[in-house]
């Protein structure tokens, strides 16, 4: 028998929150599948999303992949070309290309066809990660429309804050008021700003984590932005096993550092699933898990294979009980914020040793 723990991809859950973004805009849809599809596995999922408008993932070799597995759609690379070489192969494969730097133009010249590449001009409307300033954009669109080697033209930007109170308003009306001298298709919204701001949709809307079935927005930061509530499912569910049931005393204690000591007798059940699996080692005492599909908490400190369930409440559970880490019945948005981080990055800190099945 293997080791218990696995990931459950579920591609109706995919299609279906494809389907609630379809239903959110009419704008066209590139889904984001950067990052191995955010850890659901990006061959897989472009698979099951096949009815997206496009595709926006980082790496060159990805996309040639896409490629070659017969998508037509528009193949964008989020953050461009990194050098004059990589052209051939954008020419080649016939994929878009952000471009947000100066040196990016100029390196275009190499580009070996006339009029064929799509590129699209990122904006840096305040979050100074890509882009041009807002000052720099007519220069740039200057010489991209000019260019031999360009054929369509969009204007895009990332927000910062789409997700948070503070909301998209400022550089919504700076980016408004740079493309308003051009008819050229935009694109700005990422899921928050796709599911909570209208007036950013323009001409595409990039999708990202709400296709995995997690919702962008923090969990408690308001009515209807839970996953559930916006009709989201969960992609991935990361499960395993109880391996091994301590029976602890009052005052005994709990893995490295001695994290957890017992106020009283009590059960708890040894998981096969530690941080080598990417489940996070910063999840503290209380982290929320499944046991047997009922709430219960972790304790101690998550080691590189294992982890501790308190099995207090739970008389019924032992060696064998099924566990829940994130997913069906437990939101990953929950498990995250325990531990002080993302969604996004519990999905894709899933390492190549957990089995992935479908
Ligand atoms: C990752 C990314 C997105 C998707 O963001 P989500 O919050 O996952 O929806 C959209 N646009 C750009 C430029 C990105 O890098």
């Amino acid at each position: 028998m293997h080791r218990p723990i696995q990931a459950r991809i579920n591609l109706g859950a995919l299609e279906s929150n494809l389907r609630v973004a379809r239903r959110t805009t009419s704008a066209r849809l590139m889904s984001i599948i950067k990052a191995n599809g955010y850890g659901h596995g990006m061959l897989r999922v472009a698979e099951v999303l096949s009815a997206s408008d496009g595709f926006a993932l980082l790496d060159i070799q990805d996309a040639v992949q896409l490629r070659e597995a017969g998508f037509r759609q528009e193949i964008l690379l989020l953050e461009g070309f990194f050098g004059a070489e990589d052209l051939a192969l954008v020419a080649e494969y016939h994929l878009a290309c952000v471009i947000h730097s100066a040196g990016q133009i100029a390196a275009l010249d190499a580009y070996p066809k006339n009029g064929s590449l799509d590129v699209w001009l990122k904006v840096n409307s305040g979050m100074n990660r890509l882009g041009f300033a807002p000052n720099e954009v007519a220069q740039a669109m200057e010489q991209l429309r000019r260019h031999r080697a360009v054929r369509e033209i969009t204007l895009m930007t990332h927000f910062a804050n789409a997700d948070e109170e503070r909301g998209v308003a400022e550089p919504l009306a700076l980016f408004n008021g740079i493309a308003a001298p051009y008819r050229v298709a935009r694109s700005l919204a990422n899921s928050a700003a796709l599911l909570r701001y209208p007036e950013t949709h323009g001409d595409w809307v990039r999708p990202g984590v709400m296709l995995y079935g997690a919702s962008p927005f923090a969990p408690g930061g308001g009515e209807g932005l839970s996953a559930q509530q916006l009709g989201l499912q969960p992609a991935m569910t990361l499960s395993s096993r109880i391996i091994a049931v301590q029976e602890l005393r009052a005052g005994d204690e709990v893995g490295y550092g001695a994290l957890f000591r017992a106020e009283h007798s009590m059960r708890i059940g040894i998981v096969a699933c530690g941080y080598a699996d990417g489940y996070p080692r910063h999840a503290p005492n209380g982290t929320p898990i499944l046991v047997d599909g009922q709430r219960a908490q972790t304790l101690g400190r998550v080691s590189m294979d294992m982890l501790y369930a308190d099995l207090s409440k739970l008389p019924q559970a032992g060696v064998g009980s099924a566990v829940t880490l994130w997913g069906d019945g437990l939101p990953i948005e929950e498990v995250a914020r325990a531990a002080g981080t993302i969604s996004y990055e519990l999905m894709c800190a899933l390492t190549a040793r957990v089995p992935v099945v479908v």
